[in-house]
């Protein structure tokens, strides 16, 4: 049995789109499952529309996923250029390869397959005006080919002069006519489509020597030995003319077997998810920042704080599903578990909810060790330090609220707490930085409402009972020694509690007050206290 050789060919036309690394994933994962080889080939033939940084990103971002080619690119993530025992194929730039393709084009001409044409750009936008304006659509196909300039409605000699003398010939396919092209898609099943619905398409161009797409992309895939094509399903009307050079060429035994994949739809259902959509729904669709020519910065999975993990995962699951209710699968548990088979037809409905979802099920996963380290870049642009030695300003929690420095143990303490509120590392700070900084004000709504004399009074008479407390008393002695106080006195439990969270949070929502003090210690928790007094009892 021939071994599983599938690729991943980006254009490197701009930022890969979350679609893109959905394809290149099902790709690694049906090559990985098959032991097979994962080959990345860059498809830059069509050079007005190279955008310079693209490339890179492609590779950064499928670096980021662990989405790591077996072919086609080195350790340093730079495209092979020059063939070694790894990377037999290289170059796997197709501009490099340049030279490859012109015998292929000239080879269907001499087989009769193909043919030249020299009709310039203004005579073919002639033929679309006059078309148009019978309300018409021109086709360059076996009917208008014979009064269209070309090698073969001119004469042998003509034509041989043209070909020498000017430079903006192409080389085109000569579709046949009334052919029912019959073909087989993994996903799709059994396709027949009538070749009279297609056109003559331009395999190769004189003007700048480069092959087109269609061309570039069977030559490629057959001399890399590429045995199953997984792809975009804007790639399927393409499907007939790839079966019919695939048999020019007299390679249909070693064709490869072809698997369309349906696109990625907006949240609501309706139409494709565009790489405008991110922006104008407030969700990444780009799997890292990209910044355009213009200065423009489209948001990114990485830098919104996605795991990678999650990413994958929620990428595999638009449009594949294993067939059980888990959720929950890394790269590895991916690969045993996908299959083209499960694919689904229709297309899938991309929900911004459940990308949330994903990140937050994963950071329950991950121990606080992890996180703390993540978070760390968070806190120091917060101008918070992170320690990892004691020092003697600090509470035996490990706080310094003076010195904006805190242990990484504490940091840990801080997550261990907040972890299950949050989706991302990023929340750790949204939710509880009063764990971090004092607060300065207090909501004002807050204080109209809980801040009252009557109340007050009772908060600052049960705060006195921790005045002097040991700073490792525990969460759970601190709560008995406050509620014990407040239900000897016969006190309003809430009101008090209140008052109290005011002081330590600058609002009345927050975190358990008890489990709040015991992190940030007693002395921190006096500061609090006194500082209310100051502001709001002047
Ligand atoms: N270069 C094409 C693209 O960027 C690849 C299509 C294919 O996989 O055949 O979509």
């Amino acid at each position: 049995m021939k071994k599983t050789r599938v690729r991943f060919a980006p254009s490197p036309t701009g930022p890969l789109h979350m679609g893109g690394v959905r394809t290149a994933l099902y790709n690694y994962l049906y090559a990985k499952q098959k032991g097979g080889d994962f080959i990345i080939r860059i498809e830059d033939t069509d050079s007005n529309r190279f955008v310079e940084g693209a490339e890179q990103y492609i590779i950064e971002a499928l670096n980021w996923c662990g989405i790591i080619a077996d072919e086609g690119i080195d350790e340093n993530g730079k495209v092979v250029e020059t063939a070694t025992e790894k990377h037999p194929h290289a170059p796997y730039r197709q501009s490099q390869r340049k030279a490859i393709y012109f015998k292929y084009a000239k080879e269907l001409v001499d087989k009769g397959f193909a043919y030249y044409a020299f009709d310039t750009a203004e005579e073919l936008s002639a033929q679309r005006a006059e078309a148009e304006a019978k309300k018409e659509t021109f086709i360059y196909n076996s009917q208008s080919r014979q009064y269209l300039r070309n090698s073969l409605s001119l004469s042998q000699e003509e034509s041989e002069k043209l070909i020498a003398e000017t430079n903006n010939w192409t080389i085109r396919f000569k579709m046949p006519e009334n052919r029912i092209v019959k073909m087989d898609d993994l996903i799709r099943g059994h396709i027949e489509v009538n070749t009279n619905t297609l056109d003559d398409k331009v395999l190769w161009k004189k003007i700048d020597e480069l092959p087109t797409y269609h061309l570039a992309n069977i030559v490629d895939d057959h001399l890399m030995e590429i045995t199953e094509v997984i792809r975009g399903e804007e790639w399927l009307p393409s499907l007939p003319l790839h079966y019919l050079l695939y048999e020019a060429f007299g390679w249909s035994d070693s064709m490869p077997k072809f698997a369309h994949l349906s696109l990625l739809l907006k949240p609501d259902g309706k139409g494709k998810l565009s790489k405008r959509d991110g922006d104008k729904m407030g969700f990444p669709v780009f799997p890292l920042k990209w910044i355009n020519s213009e200065g423009e910065v489209s948001r990114g999975y990485r830098e919104d704080g996605y795991f990678p993990e999650a990413f994958v995962n929620l990428l595999a699951f638009l449009g594949w599903n294993p067939g059980n209710d888990r959720e929950m699968y890394r790269l590895d548990e991916l690969i045993s578990a996908f299959s083209l088979d499960r694919i689904v037809k229709s297309g899938a409905r991309f929900n911004p909810e459940k990308a949330s979802w994903y990140n937050k099920e994963y950071l329950r996963l991950y121990n606080s060790e992890k996180l703390a380290q993540l978070f760390i870049p968070i806190l120091e642009e917060n101008n918070i330090t992170v320690v990892t030695d004691y020092n003697t300003d600090m509470t035996k929690s490990g706080a310094d609220f003076e010195h904006r420095t805190f242990h990484i143990d504490y940091v840990c303490k801080v997550i261990e707490l907040i972890k299950e509120r949050a989706s991302f590392v990023k929340d750790f700070w949204t939710i509880a930085p009063y764990l971090f900084l004092a607060p300065k004000s207090f909501v004002e709504k807050d204080v109209a409402k809980f801040w009252k004399e009557e109340n007050y009074k009772l908060a600052l008479d049960t705060a006195k009972q921790l005045a002097n407390i040991e700073d490792n008393t525990s969460k759970e002695d601190i709560e008995k020694i406050l509620e014990e106080h407040i239900r000897k006195n016969e006190w309003p439990m809430g009101k008090v509690m209140n008052c109290l969270r005011l002081a330590l949070v600058g609002a009345s929502s927050g975190l358990g007050i008890a489990d709040i003090i015991s992190l940030i210690g007693i002395k921190e928790f006096n500061n609090r206290i006194d500082f209310i007094q100051e502001t709001l009892n002047k």
